[in-house]
């Protein structure tokens, strides 16, 4: 009785369950296949396009680091620099640090992460929670030896069985977005898309991502750069010289002081950038949060802020994909912070309707 009752009420849902991974090996089994490209519906009816992001806040480390991180871990062991209770050292931003420490602890290594000391509070106390021996350092330039990354190259050499995984110029952080991330948004979109566009820090996402999509689609795909402010890329994109274009920037983790080796074979590939600055950005963090109930990055939000703008220039009925990097809750303490956002003077920036998410 009680089972011929439920029945009809059950039929038919398992359909979409079905296609979903039974189990997968670990948290490194769970890297890579982010489930969902959300539409952002507000900013498509407003373009006239169809403006697609894809969720690595749900990767399994909570960003789009995850997948560069398991794959500089796998090229270490695959060349045999890396045995049973090694150490991984990188230098970070702080995304790939904790795709590393979560790596890193499923495997038994140990991780030691140097990251510029202006980072938010929130990354190197979740760093630690993971187990990671966190080291920040002051933030200077590349062509300092200080830099936090000649810092953590020298720890790794100063160790014996230690691999400086080296992010920027080790390709094998775009070789994960080529055999994953390109992959898995042709697949999503069923190769109808127009253009896919994300800023870079190391530019693994967005080269890998769109030497995959341009040679998928024979070259119909275009790719472009979204850039923050204090970064050289714009302007080499658009021009050819590597000046920078403004100042610092409030978003973490993105804009090039120089072309690294994961963007430099691909950079012709793309066919533009687009400059986005900081009072952009900051308000797409708001209205994402207030039109599509998503709470995510300052990266993040400058990506789709680069989407819409290159839907504009594409025209309507196109399709842009870009990335949702990773949550605010790594840096929540500073986004919605009225302390903070005026300290960067950018409470202004946040539209009148839009105030009442500022809580901190
Ligand atoms: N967004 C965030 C929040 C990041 O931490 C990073 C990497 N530091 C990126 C975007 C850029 O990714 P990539 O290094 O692949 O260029």
């Amino acid at each position: 009785m009680f089972k011929q009752a439920l029945r009809p009420l059950v039929r038919g849902y398992a359909t979409a369950a079905a296609q979903l991974n039974k189990e997968v090996n670990g948290f490194v089994g769970a890297v890579g296949t982010t489930p969902h490209q959300i539409r952002l519906n507000r900013l498509s009816e407003e373009t006239g396009c169809n403006i697609l992001a894809k969720a690595e806040f749900m990767s399994p480390g909570g960003s789009i680091k995850d997948r560069a991180a398991l794959w500089l871990v796998k090229n270490a062991e695959a060349q045999g620099l890396l045995q049973p209770g090694g150490t991984v050292v990188e230098g970070t931003a702080g995304n790939t640090g904790i795709g590393l420490a979560h790596v890193c602890r499923s495997k038994g290594y140990k991780c030691v992460i140097y990251m510029p000391d202006t980072q938010s509070q929130e990354k190197i106390d979740l760093l630690r929670m993971l187990g990671a021996d966190v080291r920040p350092v002051p933030a200077v330039a590349f062509d300092n030896p200080q830099n936090y990354n000649h810092q953590a190259k020298r720890y790794a050499d100063s160790l014996d069985n230690a691999v400086w995984t080296n992010q920027f110029d080790n390709i094998a952080n775009r070789q994960a977005h080529i055999e994953t991330t390109g992959p898995e948004i042709w697949a999503q979109t069923g190769g109808k898309i127009d253009a896919f566009t994300c800023a870079t820090g190391t530019g693994g996402t967005l080269a890998g991502t769109v030497r995959f999509l341009k040679e998928k689609s024979e070259g119909r795909v275009q790719g472009f750069l979204a850039d923050p402010p204090g970064s050289v890329l714009y302007k080499l994109v658009e021009n050819g010289k590597a000046e920078r274009e403004g100042t610092g920037s409030i978003t973490e983790g993105i804009g090039q002081g120089r072309l690294t080796a994961n963007l430099a074979p691909d950079l012709s590939l793309l066919s533009g950038a687009v400059h986005v600055p900081d009072s952009e950005s900051i308000k797409m963090v708001y209205r994402l949060l207030d039109e599509e109930g998503l709470y995510v990055g300052a990266s993040s939000a400058l990506n789709v802020v680069a989407a819409t703008m290159v839907a504009k220039k594409l025209g309507r009925d196109k399709t842009v994909v870009t990335m949702l990097c990773d949550g605010a809750y790594r840096y929540q303490t500073r986004l919605f912070s009225r302390v903070w956002l005026q300290s960067k003077k950018l409470d202004t920036a946040i539209p009148e309707h839009l105030q009442k998410y500022v809580v901190l």
